[in-house]
């Protein structure tokens, strides 16, 4: 006797998972939306903290604004 069910769920098709995302900052100096994600990202300085759950990790960090040149810092990490 054939289990169809078991043949159904090999035949069900698969496809990739992609990951988007952002991580968006307010420059509190000119107003600046900022997206941390693709700037100033070098080696993953604020996404690896991120996605090895260490958001508490960014929080003192300091961001240069690229718009006003100034520096501030990340004050807390929500979603
Ligand atoms: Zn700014």
């Amino acid at each position: 006797m054939v289990d169809h069910s078991v043949i159904a769920d090999k035949a069900l098709k698969s496809t990739d998972l992609i990951v988007r995302y952002s991580l968006d900052i307010d420059c509190p100096y000119c107003g600046a939306e900022l997206d941390l994600s693709d700037q100033d990202d070098e080696n993953g300085r604020f996404s690896s903290p991120i996605f090895n759950n260490r958001w508490e990790d960014l929080v003192g960090d300091s961001v240069k604004c690229p718009d006003c040149a100034k520096e501030f810092i990340i004050s807390n990490v929500g979603f």
